[in-house]
């Protein structure tokens, strides 16, 4: 059921239903202004418009349906669609008191969440800022890591901030000026100053094409050099996704975030994890940095924490940071919002209950162990990896060399995806896949199928196999 204009009396009225995908298509066109992809592309291939979820299949206006193995695009979605429990607890807490500010005014729902987030959190992390969505999270952790360090007297100079290349934080002003996507980043700078980016550790290919555990000892070092050329009484934070999706996946080494730990340590550092896109089971743990034993000293969160049904994030710190710091100087008008909390509840509940983020680690090493079976001798496949639900396909032009594809050859895999009934994502050299936390085994097998299937196509028609 889609929603039609009605002129009712000279007022438009948006309640009566029509499936009239013209008309939608064209008030999109009129009206919609499409994030990080290019006019061209949309007026070329439409927008797309769904009108019904249910577990992991989404049905578009024209009736296809197809499996969701991006959890919304954004990997947001861990619970699948048209979740009754979800619903229904939000419905409740609407209709008690649907939202009550900012500041010292709660809602039940919002304090419970914040003493969940405490319990699930790894090491000491025990005191929550709730924001809207994972940039106000990473914007609310690194202006609470420089506040900290100037109210705590600890480093009253630091104002600087370092990350890694290939690095994705979010849009916002501070959170964009940690983000390496040249693509989002570029036409707004300058960037917010004082922040410095450093090698990021990465699987398959390197810039200096050393080997793995080589390279990443040479990312951790060179955060020590770099905290050292900076001066070390001006640098606030560091701030990481403790598993990167720039290309796909990127899975460190334990020693490397145990050596990142050591240094921030050794120079009074905040670290900062930033599972914005990690947390809440996509690794198969709730939180990515359980993989590494590291305990961060802030960690934001967003996307699933409430599954997808409710715009809601965190950042969570330890007693001491909350402690030192008077009064935090930043708000967001619906942070801690009851309703969005009351769905980030009904969602933690959920995996919790049913086991999932148990069933994401099974699941997980079943799906990449398929995927790798099916792929990783293919001509054109560089390298299958991934972390519990979360998997990547990683393309390469020529093995020897591992070059790069530069044309769309895998822009055209995850298109050939789609025609077949599977949507998929590319991140950069890679194609990946994040469903949710309730996919079936028989849904990973058929993505597997359709995968290969494209995969195998592709290549053939272009003469890669
Ligand atoms: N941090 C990470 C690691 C992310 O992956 C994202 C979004 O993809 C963000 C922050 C920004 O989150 P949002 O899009 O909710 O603002």
């Amino acid at each position: 059921m889609v929603l039609q204009r009605l002129q009712i009396g000279g007022i438009q009225d948006v309640t009566a239903a029509t499936s009239n995908a013209d008309e939608l298509t064209k008030l999109a066109f009129d009206h919609c202004l499409f994030p990080v992809i290019d006019q061209e592309t949309v007026r070329r291939e439409g927008p797309r418009i769904y009108v019904k979820g249910e577990g992991i299949e989404l049905t578009d206006l024209a009736g296809n349906t197809t499996l969701d193995m991006m959890g919304s695009h954004t990997r947001a979605n861990s619970l699948g669609y048209g979740n009754r429990e979800i619903a229904q607890a939000v419905f409740d807490q609407m209709t008690a008191v649907h939202y009550v500010g900012t500041t010292s005014h709660f809602a039940e729902p919002t304090i419970r969440l914040a003493a969940t987030l405490a319990e699930l959190t790894p090491g000491g992390l025990n005191r929550v800022a709730f924001t809207s969505g994972g940039s106000e999270s990473v914007e609310t952790a690194l202006k609470l890591a420089k506040q900290y360090q100037r109210e705590s007297g600890n480093k009253p100079r630091a104002y600087k901030t370092i990350s890694r290349w290939n690095a994705y934080h979010g849009s916002s002003m501070g959170a964009l000026s940690v983000t390496d996507w040249l693509a989002v980043r570029e036409i707004f700078e300058p960037r917010v100053p004082g922040h410095s980016f450093i090698p990021n550790p990465t699987r398959y290919r390197n810039p200096f094409d050393m080997a793995e555990e080589a390279y990443f000892e040479l990312c951790a070092t060179y955060l020590e050099r770099e905290i050292e050329l900076q001066g070390p009484d001006t640098v606030a934070a560091f701030i990481g996704e403790p598993v990167m999706q720039a290309n796909g996946v990127q899975v460190p080494s334990r020693h490397y975030w145990q050596r990142v730990r050591e240094i921030c340590d050794k120079h009074g550092v905040l670290l900062i994890a930033d599972e914005v896109i990690t947390g809440f089971g996509r690794t198969g743990s709730w939180f990515a940095c359980e993989h590494f034993g590291l305990e961060p000293d802030i960690l934001t969160m967003a996307k699933a924490l409430s599954g997808g049904y409710a715009p809601i994030g965190a950042v969570i710190t330890t007693d001491a940071i909350a402690d030192a710091i008077p009064m935090l100087r930043h708000v967001h008008t619906f942070a801690g919002h009851a309703s969005a909390a009351a769905a980030a509840n009904a969602a933690i509940s959920i995996k919790r209950r049913d086991g999932l983020i148990e069933t994401a680690r099974e699941n997980g090493a079943y799906f990449g162990a398929e995927l790798a079976a099916a792929l990783e001798n293919h001509p054109i496949v560089g390298q299958v990896r991934g972390l519990g639900l979360w998997h990547c396909v990683d393309f390469t032009a020529d093995r020897a060399t591992k070059a790069k594809f530069e044309d769309d050859t895998v822009s055209v895999i995850v298109e050939r995806m789609r025609a077949h009934g599977v949507l998929a994502c590319r991140i950069g050299t890679a194609l990946e896949m994040s469903p949710p936390l309730i996919t079936t085994r028989a849904q990973l097998d058929t993505a597997v199928e359709v995968c290969a299937r494209a995969v195998n196509d592709v290549a053939r028609e272009r003469g890669l196999a």
